[in-house]
Parts: structure tokens; sequence; C-alpha cells
């Protein structure tokens, strides 16, 4: 893992290799480094100032409740790569045979164990925290593990669905997982097991590698990311697609607004900024690098948060 120092170093040098970005850059990188406490509260501040936050999580904001990310240091595929292999092959073999994909899925054990038993941390509660305050509008996670639920996250896309639930292929309705006795179907020979509304084949809602995103979440991110005007990004490697396309198109949107409301002949929204992106990350991600995100607060979602969160609060009071 690199420092705070290497990880701003590493944002200059990849920017000045590109022209384009150069001038953005000046702006971007501060002369001196930044301290951790600093960086929180200025993320306390805009997010205290902010009109419609959202946060996008990924895999690292559960490592503190015993769930291991995929490409961190101790990551599942970093130290399995041919796992890697594997899961991009299994939404060509339930396309194949959902049978024998059902039946491999009840009786080998997933990379995650038994993910009912988990509990959120310090970070998911955090954003819960964030969300009752009134100052986050969303959380759209690539998670799995259904932990912002367990949490109470009222407002929550799971972009790559839930393990703890079941979707139709056809009519894309979900279902609690335990509103089915898999392993009675498996023993009955009656996998795999089929939609109530529609008769569909039943897949589990979390999204394979190569399988389509369900087109409400994806309609639901796409909302989200174009009404915000912060979007706080927690534990993720940033280079799963099409959800790291998500703080791009933030990026995008406001400057397309901007550009429009100036080249239309209305009048140009002088306080009209562009978005802020924070990330909370342990590592630098390809969005610290390329400029996409203002600024990197290095080091673990169960620690930052709940201190971004205090700042907010000491704020108001
Ligand atoms: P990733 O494994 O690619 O990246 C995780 C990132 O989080 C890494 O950069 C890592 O350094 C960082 N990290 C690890 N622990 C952290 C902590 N405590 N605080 C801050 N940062 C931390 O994960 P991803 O970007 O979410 O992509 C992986 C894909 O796999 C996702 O699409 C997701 O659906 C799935 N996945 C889900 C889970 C889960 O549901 N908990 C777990 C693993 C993978």
């Amino acid at each position: 893992m690199q420092s705070d120092d290497a990880a701003h170093l590493g944002t200059w040098h990849n920017q000045r290799r590109n022209p384009l970005m150069h001038e953005r850059m000046l702006t971007l990188v501060p002369k001196a480094q930044p301290q951790m406490e600093d960086l929180i509260q200025k993320a306390a501040r805009d997010l205290a100032r902010s009109e419609y936050a959202i946060a996008l999580t990924g895999a690292g904001i559960s490592t503190e409740s015993g769930i291991r990310d995929f490409r961190g240091p101790s990551g599942i595929w970093t130290k399995d790569p041919s796992a890697e292999r594997r899961a991009y092959q299994s939404y060509e073999r339930f396309l194949e045979d959902p049978r024998e994909w059902w039946k491999e899925r009840l009786t080998s054990k997933g990379p995650f164990g038994d993910v009912e038993k988990l509990e959120p941390n310090s970070g998911h509660h955090a954003l819960v925290e964030l969300e009752r305050l009134g100052i986050l509008k969303c959380v759209i996670t690539q998670n799995i593990d259904g932990l912002h639920e367990k949490a109470g996250t009222k407002n929550l896309v799971e972009y790559h669905g839930s393990a703890l639930k079941l979707r139709c292929t056809l009519c894309s309705s979900r279902f609690g997982r335990d509103q089915f006795d898999l392993y009675r179907l498996m023993r009955d020979d009656r996998l795999p097991p089929l939609c109530p509304t529609c008769g569909g084949i039943l897949k589990t809602d979390s999204v394979a590698f190569g399988e389509p995103i369900p087109s409400d979440v994806s309609r639901r991110s796409l909302e989200e990311t174009w009404k915000c005007d912060l979007m706080l990004i927690c534990g993720t490697s940033a280079v799963v697609y099409p959800f790291a396309q998500l703080p791009r198109i933030a990026r995008e949107n406001k400057f397309a607004r901007k550009g429009m409301m100036t080249g239309s002949g209305s009048p140009a929204d002088e306080n009209l900024e562009p978005v802020t992106i924070i990330e909370v990350n342990a590592e630098p991600t390809p969005l610290t690098r390329e400029g996409v995100s203002d600024y990197l607060i290095q080091g673990k979602t169960g620690e930052i948060l709940p201190k971004i969160v205090e700042r907010v609060k000491s704020r108001d009071s």
C-alpha cells in the first residue's frame, strides 16, 4: 500500500503525462500534502454544504465485518487468481445448465462463507447516520452481502444484487432466499427454482460477471448520479464496470450542464459547481490517479467515516 504522499505524487505524475488534464490538475493537487485530519474536516464541510450527496460503496467497506474483498492486498483474487477466472465463467455455466449451476452453488462453499451471520461495522453505521441527518440521499453499493440494509440504510441500490435474494430471469421479480427450501428442491430433483409470479427460472440476485445489470437498478443508479452534487466513494478499487463509470458520469454531467447553460443563451449559473467526488479507500485507485476524484482520504472506512460524521455533527451543534 502506498503512503498518503505517494498517492498524491502518483496523481501528479499520471496527470502530467496527460496534457489535457494538466490544467485541471493544477487546481486539484495541493501544494503541501494535507494531513488526514484536515481532509476529514474538509469532507465534513463538503458534505454539510452539499444539497444531494450520495455514496458509492464496494467490498472494502465490508472487510471490517470479516468479509474479504477481491483485489485488496489480502483479497480473495489477489491470493488465488484462479478464483477470478472461475468467477468469469459462472454466468455462462448458468445459461448453459441452470440445474447443474444451482447444484454446484448449493454443494460448494461460496467465497464469502455464511453472509447471513455477518454484522455491519462502523463504516456502514456512519452512512446510516449521514442519511438520518438528511445529508446522504442514497447509497449505491456493489456489495452483495446485505450489510447496508442490515445497518438500516433506507434508500439503497444494490447494483450487483444481493446474495440474500433470488431474482427471476424473466420478469425480474425478487424474493427472499429464505422463501425457498433450496436444499429440499435439490433433494427432490426439482432445481432450478421457478418464479412464483411468472414461472421463469430463478437465479441468485447477485449479478455474475458477464451478466447484464438489471435495468431497474441501472436506471435508478443513473438517476441518482445525475442528481448528486457530492459523491462519497468508499472501499472500491473502481475497476469493475459499468459501476466504475458512475463517478465519471457524475463528473462529466456537471461540466456538461454548466457548458449547456452558458452555451444555450440562457444566463450561466455561476453557482453551479462541478460535483465534489471524495474517495475513502485503503489505497489509490484509477479515480485517484486520473483526477476523477477531488481527493482521497486514505485509510479504513470503519475509522474514517465515523470521524467524518462526528465532524458533521459538531458543525451542527
Ligand atoms: P475490490 O476488491 O476490487 O476493491 C476493494 C478496495 O477496497 C481495494 O482498493 C482495497 O484496498 C480497499 N479496502 C479494503 N479494505 C478496506 C477498508 N477497510 N477501508 C477502506 N478501503 C478498503 O472491490 P470492489 O471494487 O467492490 O469490486 C469487487 C466486486 O466484487 C464488486 O463488484 C462486488 O460486487 C464483489 N464483491 C463483493 C463483496 C461483498 O459483498 N462484501 C466482497 C468481495 C467482492
